[in-house]
């Protein structure tokens, strides 16, 4: 921050985990801060829908991805949420012909042969995609069509899923060159929304205010939303990386030649769910993995069971990368039955109507414009470490999930770099202090 005093006016950009981070770290050392949001809530990609007042529901990110050490789980915790741990063995699968089959041993058949397809191109002059090294590889040549099928979902679910890159787009090199905490995989309930809600309060927040360009003023930062004009010593911008790609944003001074290339190299995926509530169980009890392998490449290929996190007979569907674009574009009644035909080719003609559904479309959301960053063909983690941090001589600053160089595509990520920001422009405060 140039501005040394700490009476210091901070504008974050952004009400999600990143922004929400960063603006309690610094009200809470004293400086003035402005969120300003686009949306007419806070949370952004962790956003708990109350369409159902019983059964609140994370549209966007549910699990924390390992639960020891991780900040988030903190959170939850003091906030009173149950963390219910998740298995992959708790888990039935169904193939083509709606029968039980072993996933597991094509999960790990496929997660082997894309790692020794990948090594084959470790000494190659250019980084190519997951696939192209997939499909190069005379052990996936080799596989009969049917149980390439089971494969092909065994990376949809463990690869595109957790990076939601396209296996054409993902980078073979580096697509899995971050981090995981230790622990399990735990859904969090009622919801997310329990700790953005508390780590917004107090904050002068500014809701439904889309910012649309940011400009040096002076010695701060001016920006300009749809309603007017802010200016302030220093910026946070925890904008997706989505939205940075789009321009709709105008950044009135050129961004640092390292941040620009990385927001044009690193991709913006994309994940989106289908939630069916039922009034009666018919699936196991104890399973909290549904996978299926649809004749449609990859389409509701996995599910989730909420019914051990929420006690309510609950169903979500996820399509990741091409198939989510697809899906994207069709409306809900379309999109609700497609889902209820593939239970069906697994559960059989009884399966009941859904008693209601509700529906992502995070590429269509203007404020995301995708689900989360990855590694796209020709980029890697330091392209997340080259858009984290200060620009403009430190009167602007970025964070959000993208600049994550260890837990991008994570509510950890994010929250982690909001608060390495604000803690970076705290000690840049004090040594720029006479
Ligand atoms: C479907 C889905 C499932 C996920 N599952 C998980 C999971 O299980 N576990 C996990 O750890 N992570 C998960 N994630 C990823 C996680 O949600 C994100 O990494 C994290 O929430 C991003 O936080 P952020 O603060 O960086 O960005 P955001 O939450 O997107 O915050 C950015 C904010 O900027 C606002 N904004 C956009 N444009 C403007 C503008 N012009 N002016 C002002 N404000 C603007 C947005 O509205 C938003 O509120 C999931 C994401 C999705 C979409």
């Amino acid at each position: 921050m140039s501005a040394s005093s700490p009476r210091s006016h901070v504008i974050v950009i952004g009400s999600g985990m990143a922004g929400l981070g960063a603006a309690r770290v610094l009200h809470d050392a004293g400086l003035r801060v402005t969120v300003i949001e686009a949306r007419d809530r806070i949370g952004g990609r962790t956003h708990t829908s109350h369409l159902w007042p019983d059964l609140p529901m994370d549209m966007g990110a549910s699990w924390i991805h390992g639960t020891k050490g991780n900040p988030v789980t903190a959170l939850a915790k003091a906030q009173g949420l149950t963390i219910t741990p998740t298995s992959y063995k708790r888990a039935i699968s169904f193939d083509q012909d709606g029968h039980p089959f072993d996933f597991g041993k094509a999960v790990k058949r496929a997660l082997t042969l894309v790692d020794a397809a990948r090594k084959r191109f470790y000494d190659a002059d250019a980084d190519l995609s997951v696939q192209a090294a997939v499909e190069a590889s005379p052990a996936w040549q080799a596989i009969p069509p049917r149980d390439r099928a089971a494969l092909r979902l065994a990376i949809n679910t463990r690869i595109e899923h957790e990076y939601s890159g396209d296996w054409s787009l993902l980078s073979a090199w580096n697509f899995d060159q971050d981090k995981d905490f230790p622990g399990k995989e735990a859904v969090v309930t009622p919801g997310f929304g329990a700790i953005l809600s508390d780590l917004a309060k107090g904050l002068d927040l500014h809701l439904g205010e889309p910012v649309t360009a940011i400009a040096p003023a002076g010695a701060g930062v001016s920006v300009t939303t749809a309603r007017g004009t802010h200016t302030a010593d220093a910026a946070i911008v925890t904008l997706p990386l989505g939205v940075l790609q789009s321009g709709q944003v105008r950044f009135d001074e050129a961004l640092g030649k390292r941040r620009q290339r990385a927001i044009d190299a690193l991709g913006m995926g994309l994940l989106n769910k289908c939630v069916l509530r039922f009034d009666r169980v018919f699936w196991p009890q104890d399973v909290d993995w549904i996978d299926y392998v649809n004749p449609v490449e990859t389409l509701w290929g996995d599910w989730t069971s909420y019914l051990r996190a929420t006690g309510q007979p609950l169903l979500a569907a996820f399509n990741a990368a091409r198939m989510a674009e697809t899906v994207e574009a069709w409306d809900d009644a379309t999109t609700a039955a497609s889902a209820l035909e593939a239970l069906r080719a697994m559960y059989g003609g009884s399966v009941p109507d859904p008693v209601g559904y509700q529906i992502t479309r995070w590429r269509r959301d203007p404020f995301a414009l995708g689900s989360y960053s990855f590694k796209a063909v020709g980029s890697s983690r330091k392209d997340h470490k080259a858009l984290f941090g200060p620009d403009w001589d430190g009167r602007l600053w970025f964070a959000g999930e993208a600049t994550s160089t260890n837990y991008p595509a994570t509510v950890h990520g994010a929250l982690m770099t909001g608060r390495q920001v604000a803690d970076a422009m705290l000690l840049s405060a004090i040594r720029d202090q006479p």
